[in-house]
């Protein structure tokens, strides 16, 4: 709303190479009428191809340049697309939804300083708050900010949901103060979990590149019966993730992969040992093949030792409590 036109053009990360469904043209971006096209993609290293997206800017010389993934391995390649920003002169924005408090925790990549115009993001993916949404940039520009403001409200919000306003502001303290910590964990955590699962026989992606730089890891499982049927089957287990496009995929409903991130279980205080034990589990439902009813027992059990919370000002206090009330409620 802030930064295009309808009829404007953008260029974005294609859906099935990990780009959000908002960038897409059944999402926000077709609803405001955007024009977008797609960086080509490098799927051996599951990021933008560099000489290919350049190529891309300057021959389309869009008004926006977009990048972030919603799966989202590895950093874009900023710093070597900067120049062709410059030379075109479009808007460039990154969407760090998922990636947000990894870049807090200084783990990730650091668009703004990256020379990245605007930074939006989740602040409850990486960042493990309330559900809020977070618009960031330090464009000098008066008018820029204004159209910021008019895009959010009236433009596509209305409430700002002041109950959780509170939980958000302490997240952002507990991030200053651990955000460093909490994002290292995760990503150990995520390579930990690919490196086991890749030692139990699943095909998880970008190996070479240690399986990840991010929270996330995603795993080709077309040879046991697809993404689909194994979110599913893992679903049984109590083991919950989600089926994902892979780069190669046409079919959006029965995609080959499944996609998972490693900072819930890091909050919870697991650590790279526990990844292998998650591996275990994973494998018995989808390279053993066994009875998710039984593999959901020691799930459960496993889980059981980790209900409290880390990388908090009240460290170790339980995740699950709900508050409780003495008082006269009348
Ligand atoms: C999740 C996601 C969004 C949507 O964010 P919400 O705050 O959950 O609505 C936008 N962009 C990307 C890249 C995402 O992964």
């Amino acid at each position: 709303m802030a930064l295009a036109k309808p009829r404007d053009k953008m260029t974005t990360v294609a859906l099935s190479d990990g780009g959000h469904i908002s960038h897409a043209k059944i999402g926000a971006t077709g609803v405001r009428g955007v024009r977008t096209y797609n960086y080509p993609f490098d799927e051996k290293v599951m990021n933008i191809d560099v000489q290919g997206a350049k190529r891309l800017i300057r021959e389309v010389k869009p008004k926006v340049a977009l990048f972030g993934q919603s799966v989202y391995l590895f950093p874009t390649p900023l710093d070597e697309l900067k120049e062709v920003f410059s030379e075109v002169g479009c808007s460039t924005w990154y969407d760090g939804a998922h990636v947000l408090g990894l870049i807090a925790g200084g783990r990730f990549q650091d668009p703004l300083r990256q020379g990245i115009d605007v930074v939006s993001g989740s602040t409850h993916k990486t960042l493990p708050g309330p559900q809020h949404g977070m618009i960031i940039s330090d464009l000098p520009r008066e008018s820029f900010e204004t159209s910021l403001r008019r895009g959010v409200f009236p433009g596509v919000t209305s409430n700002h949901h002041l109950h959780s306003v509170a939980a958000l502001a302490v997240t952002l303290a507990e991030t200053k103060e651990f955000g460093e910590a909490y994002a290292d964990q995760t990503i150990r955590n995520a390579k930990a979990l690919g490196q086991g699962l890749h030692e139990r026989g699943l095909d998880v992606l970008c190996e070479r590149l240690g399986f990840t730089e991010s929270h996330t890891i995603v795993v080709d499982v077309e040879e046991f019966h697809g993404g689909a049927k194994m979110a599913k089957e893992l679903e049984r287990a109590n083991i919950i993730l989600n089926k994902n496009l892979l780069p190669w995929d046409s079919d959006p409903i029965r995609p080959c992969g499944i996609r998972m991130g490693a900072q819930e279980l890091a909050r919870l205080g697991m650590k790279e040992k526990e990844m292998s034990e998650v591996a275990e589990l994973i494998a018995r439902v989808v390279v053993k093949g066994e009875d998710p009813e039984k593999v959901k027992a020691d799930v459960v059990e496993l889980k059981h030792q980790f209900t409290k919370l880390h990388y908090c000002f009240f460290e170790g206090e339980e995740a699950y409590d709900y508050p409780s009330y003495d008082g006269d409620l009348r």
